[in-house]
């Protein structure tokens, strides 16, 4: 989806979107925001026939259903395309401050011309007509006065679009981390691997993928309480995070108890020494009693290797790194599988 109103229109799109945001319910908040531009907008199809089916039976919408549009409709948009939303934002509203300057100093000018002839009319002794004059002196003082406070409440929306955008891209962000690992989610994988499959690599560049699922985990539920579960998760995504360490890679949590690192321009070997790293650390991780800090528990994990194959999508490469995974859950967990 490309954004490419331009400035006029986006300034008439903005007008739209604020009297969209202002029928409904939902906080003025960047989700709305979002919401509202891409429906007046009116580039996403599928947004716009969700947005008028829920608006029948909803018509002042809520900061909920405001949420479920963007969630299921905007969240995974790209990077390019969000850049854009804030750019042109950031354009109508350095467009609007400048016409306001403009304002401003032609104002002066016409004080300055007024002044002149003011006095020029005065010394030839035309009273009435200094009057009137003076009267339109200080009208033109009041109105650049004016235009000097609109010019700051325009320099003061422009800081609030930016702090927007940069609310909009931290809840861009949230939409794509899992709230108990803090590590990506699957949706943030998808995402990642989807950029990562776009860009042309250089030939012989090579890239890896690790899928990692701890053992007998449903036991670690069985026996500590998922509460334990839950505890164990957050720890090893903390671990994953601090134990991969290597450039542009991702960890995410793929969901449930498995986890995956993605290696951008890493050979297998070098995939296969950080699915180790992480596996040894894992079987070495403690796990203890919040309050007595005794050790309450040890995990290992299972991982799958794979590199990626010239023209293989997401799916299939992922299958072949949880099919790597499988061989090493098989043949007796706690252990690296190449694909
Ligand atoms: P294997 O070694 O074959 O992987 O065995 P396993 O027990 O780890 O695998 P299984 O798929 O049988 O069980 C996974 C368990 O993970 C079952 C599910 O209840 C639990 N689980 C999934 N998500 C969560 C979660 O967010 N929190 C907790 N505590 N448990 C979860
Ligand atoms: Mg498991
Ligand atoms: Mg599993």
């Amino acid at each position: 989806m490309h954004y490419t109103e331009t400035k006029e229109k986006s300034a008439e799109l903005l007008r739209a979107v604020l009297a969209l945001m202002n029928q409904h319910n939902a906080a003025f908040n960047p989700l709305t925001y979002a919401v509202c531009y891409e429906y007046v907008a009116g580039l996403n199809g599928r947004l716009n026939q969700a947005f008028e089916h829920l608006s029948r039976s909803e018509p002042r919408l809520s900061d909920d259903s405001m949420a479920r549009l963007y969630r299921e409709h905007i969240a995974g948009i790209d990077d390019k395309t969000m850049e854009r939303i804030s750019g042109d934002m950031q354009r109508v509203m350095t467009g609007m401050s400048e016409s306001a300057a403009r304002t401003g100093s032609d104002a002066g000018d016409f004080t300055q011309h007024l002044d002149g002839l003011s006095q020029a009319l005065q010394s030839s002794d035309t009273e009435r007509l200094g009057q009137q004059l003076g009267q339109a002196l200080r009208s033109t003082v009041a109105m650049r006065t004016s235009a000097a406070a609109l010019q700051a409440q325009v320099a003061a929306s422009r800081r609030e679009i930016e702090q927007l955008r940069a609310d909009l891209q931290r809840a861009r962000e949230d939409v794509f981390v899992d709230s108990l690992t803090k590590v990506l989610n699957r949706k943030g994988l998808d995402h990642k691997l989807a950029q990562l499959l776009r860009t042309p690599s250089a030939s012989g560049t090579q890239h890896a993928l690790v899928m990692l699922d701890i053992d007998h985990f449903k036991g670690i539920n069985d026996n500590h309480g998922h509460l334990m579960g839950d505890r164990v998760l957050s720890a090893l995504g903390e671990l994953l995070k601090l134990s991969v360490g290597e450039a542009g890679s991702t960890v995410a949590r793929y969901g449930g108890e498995e986890f995956a690192i993605l290696l951008p321009n890493a050979t297998p070997a070098l995939a296969r020494e950080v699915a180790e790293r992480v596996r040894l650390r894992t079987k070495a991780l403690k796990i203890r009693h919040k309050q007595s800090n005794e050790v309450v528990l040890t995990l290992t994990l299972s991982a799958g290797v794979a590199a990626h194959q010239r023209g293989e999508d997401a799916s299939a490469w992922i299958a072949r790194a949880d099919k790597a995974l499988y061989q090493s859950k098989e043949s007796g967990r706690d252990r690296v599988s190449l694909a």
